[in-house]
């Protein structure tokens, strides 16, 4: 089309040429008739408009079918320059108007497209030529043709467009895409992505083969896709390694297309990198592989049951564990049949829960019964996978054989209970020695023989030995309390009383320490339902501590406060506090901050542990404070108050009476000679008439001929033990205002219970407090004095 056109316009300046020489002549000529008939049927056969503008009077004349080419009717075009220039695209003015410019002055050929607006608003591509006329050089007409190429502009925009779109959805594809010769195998285009993978410029790479560029790292590779190309005309997704520029390698999916190009054959070739996805699986295959290693090394079995379909997966090492085959069934019901029957039903039921209980995640310890190895411990770790709604999708866990553990815990067990036993033993063994020295220092504290020094060498003998009776009561109450075995004898007290008297026990050592004491206490009683005992240990422990871990010189603040709800009690020093990361531990058994010799102050490390345990017993809390290092420390105690009057105070031991002492007859009966003997020479001192007994026995018989008002009797005698004595002597008319007291290394409330069993008034503790003995002398004699009286 567009050939003919300019084939057209050629021939059209070539009869205006001729038409422009007839001009000059004046004549007609041969040649021109037939340039005319030529014309003329070009015009009629190709829809050609023909127009002749002369220029020097404005008149424009068109033929017929150039009025149809513009869809104008005769009369609406007035057949000036203006009047065509007004039926030309607002857009193509200029250009039409200089075009005709340059022919007129510059001697150019006129040829433009262009377009034009018909009367009805739609827009037309028109192609014109045409040639001037000039007269002694000056232009007087131009005569021109015109045709409409709408039709083959519209394919034209369209094909540029089509392919403009191509263009951009080549390069802006994610995936490297590349065409190439498939005679020569040169690259004839690639994309943005192609350049951004494969690191060579489009430049580099355009004109080359993808061999020169040494993408392959197969050249099998490439041989397979052009092979596939070229007879199949496609291949699909081939796995393929590259290198690029940098020679790092990739991997790619590859697919390509046979196209035509102009003439030749191209391939256009797809390539997805997929080295990161291959990668993943990679890296997941090795550690699903690493996984399954571990699990086989632990000896693991891997189950999972589908909640919906009962369908169960159990590992080969699930299968081992319980001894199963690969012709056991696999279901729940074989699994439950391998539970121990003393477990089986706890274990099922624990199951059914779990599908309603909400909860994910689950542990269990069994026992099952494989079937060569007998009984074994199985843990069994799982969960439920559960769908969007909440609703339980699959159930699965893994398996471990514990027995061994089992064993293991089971002996730690017994340990930990030979060792408390032990502990419980040995203060008990060690307590017997201690009473006849106890006995011996204040037989010599009565004589007081031996001047100062023989005073000061036995006070301090009568401290240590103080401190000895205080580990030991601590190591019994550690193995008492490990085995749940504590007891709180508990009353209305006012905790005053308890607080008293844990100052009295400390107060040695705070005075030797030269530490400053403040005690700010409210006015009034401060009850609580307590162990009176039990709760000055806890004060005294505290007390003894702050005096131990504050440098000498230091001050001591003791404070209670009392709200309606409970009573606080808060024991600070300024000493040389708790480091904060040992602030939680410092409650645990055997906790010191520093076990070294020279720091750790003559202690076992389990004075808190026990204070903790009896402060709980109480219902109440302890929590330890310190800023750290040198910034002194603070222990408060909160305890439940009271809400009683002060009359169900217990009333104290009369302190005061008016009896004078009489000498009391006491017998006393121990295995122990030197305790005995000890104390019988104690008692002698303080005025009292002693007889001894070396056996239960004896102690009978002795008692029968020296009717005494007091017996002291050892529990663990031979012959007859101190509770078959004591009922003897209890049957007895004449021992019925006897005052009977065991005195013995066993203190345990357990002992005790059994002590008042048998019928004794008093249990005391070897060695027994010179003091308490003291006093229960003392209710002796007020006691015979009140039977004397009453006779
Ligand atoms: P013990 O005093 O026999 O070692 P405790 O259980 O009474 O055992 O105390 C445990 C540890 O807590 C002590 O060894 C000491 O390190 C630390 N401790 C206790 N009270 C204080 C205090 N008031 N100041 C600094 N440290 C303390």
């Amino acid at each position: 089309m567009a050939n003919s056109i300019k084939t057209l316009g050629a021939l059209l300046r070539r009869w205006l040429a001729s038409a422009n020489e007839l001009e000059q002549q004046r004549q007609g000529d041969q040649q021109l008739r037939l340039s005319e008939e030529r014309l003329r049927l070009a015009t009629e056969a190709g829809k050609v408009g023909v127009w002749d503008w002369d220029v020097v009077a404005n008149r424009i004349s068109w033929t017929g079918s150039l009025y149809a080419i513009h869809g104008v009717q005769p009369g609406d075009f007035d057949g000036t320059a203006e009047g065509f220039a007004a039926l030309t695209h607002p857009d193509d003015r200029d250009a039409v108007q200089r075009a005709i410019e340059r022919a007129l002055t510059g001697d150019q050929p006129y040829e433009i497209e262009f377009r034009a607006v018909r009367p009805d608003g739609e827009t037309i591509w028109l192609y014109t030529s045409a040639s001037v006329i000039r007269q002694r050089g000056r232009p007087v007409r131009m005569v021109g043709a015109t045709v409409d190429i709408n039709a083959r502009k519209r394919t034209e925009l369209a094909l540029r467009e089509s392919e403009e779109r191509f263009a951009k959805a080549f390069n802006a594809s994610p995936l490297s895409l590349t065409i190439s010769s498939l005679k020569t195998g040169k690259l004839l285009e690639v994309n943005e992505t192609f350049v951004n993978v494969s690191g060579f410029a489009r430049g580099e790479a355009i004109g080359r083969t993808t061999v020169e560029l040494g993408l392959w790292v197969s050249a099998q590779d490439r041989e397979s896709e052009m092979n596939a190309v070229r007879a199949a005309g496609r291949v699909r997704n081939l796995v393929c390694r590259f290198r690029t520029r940098r020679g790092e390698e990739r991997i790619g999916l590859l697919s390509a297309e046979k196209i035509l190009i102009g003439e030749e054959l191209h391939a256009l070739t797809v390539i997805q990198d997929i080295t990161e996805r291959e990668q993943a699986q990679a890296a997941s295959r090795e550690s699903e592989q690493r996984l399954r290693l571990a699990l086989q090394a632990a000896s693991a079995g891997v189950w999972e049951v589908n909640v919906a379909t009962g369908k169960t997966f159990w590992s080969d090492e699930f299968q081992s564990l319980y001894g199963y085959t690969s012709s056991t069934a696999r279901s729940y019901a074989t699994w439950i049949a391998s539970i121990h029957p003393e477990d089986r039903q706890s274990v099922d039921a624990d199951f059914q829960r779990r599908l309603t209980s909400g909860r994910s995640e689950f542990r269990q310890e069994f026992r099952i019964i494989h079937p060569t190895r007998g009984v074994r411990w199985i843990l069994d770790l799982s969960r439920i996978m559960r769908d969007a709604n909440g609703e339980a999708v699959s159930f699965s866990g893994i398996n471990l054989d514990i027995t061994r553990l089992k064993h293991i815990e089971e002996e730690l067990r017994e340990a930990d209970q030979r060792k408390n036993e032990f502990l419980a033993t040995l203060a008990h063994e060690l307590r017997n020695p201690l009473a006849p020295i106890r006995n011996g220092l204040e037989i010599l504290r009565l004589t007081q023989s031996g001047g100062d020094i023989a005073e000061r060498a036995r006070s301090m003998m009568d401290r240590q030995l103080q401190q000895m009776v205080r580990l030991i009561d601590d190591l019994l109450d550690l193995s008492r309390i490990s085995r749940g075995k504590i007891e709180l004898r508990r009353a209305p007290i006012d905790l005053m009383t308890a607080l008293q008297s844990a100052l009295e026990t400390s107060e040695p050592l705070i005075e030797s320490a030269g530490h400053e004491l403040s005690v700010d206490v409210p006015a009034g009683p401060l009850m609580v339902d307590g162990d009176l005992a039990r709760l000055s240990q806890v004060f005294a422990n505290l007390l003894n501590n702050a005096a131990k871990y504050t440098n000498p010189g230091g001050h001591i603040w003791l404070t209670v406060r009392r709200t309606d709800e409970q009573v606080s009690v808060t024991i600070r020093d300024n000493g040389i506090g708790i480091p904060t990361h040992m602030l939680p531990k410092i409650f645990e058994m055997f906790a010191q901050v520093d076990h070294s010799l020279e720091k750790a102050q003559g202690g076992l490390g389990i004075g808190l542990s026990i204070a903790r345990k009896l402060v709980e017993m109480h219902g109440g809390v302890i929590e330890a404070h310190s800023d750290g290092h040198g910034a002194g420390s603070e222990f408060v105690v909160r305890l439940p108050a009271h809400l009683a009057t002060q009359s169900e105070t217990t009333t104290p031991v009369p302190k005061d009476h008016s009896l004078r002492p009489d000498a009391l007859r006491v017998l006393i009966a121990d295995d122990n000679a030197d305790a005995a003997a000890s104390l019988a020479m104690m008692l002698k001192m303080k005025g009292h008439e002693v007889r001894t007994a070396w056996d239960g026995l004896e102690a009978v018989q002795v008692a029968e001929a020296f009717q005494p008002d007091v017996a002291l009797l050892d529990i663990g005698m031979p012959e007859l033990n101190g509770y078959d004595a004591c009922r003897r002597l209890r049957a007895r008319s004449e021992s019925a205002g006897m005052l009977i007291i065991a005195l013995t290394g066993w203190g345990q409330e357990e002992d005790k219970r059994r002590s008042e069993e048998a019928g004794f008034d008093h249990h005391l503790v070897k060695p027994a407090d010179v003091r308490i003995l003291d006093k229960l002398l003392e209710q002796a004699e007020v006691q015979r004095a009140i039977v004397h009286n009453d006779s």
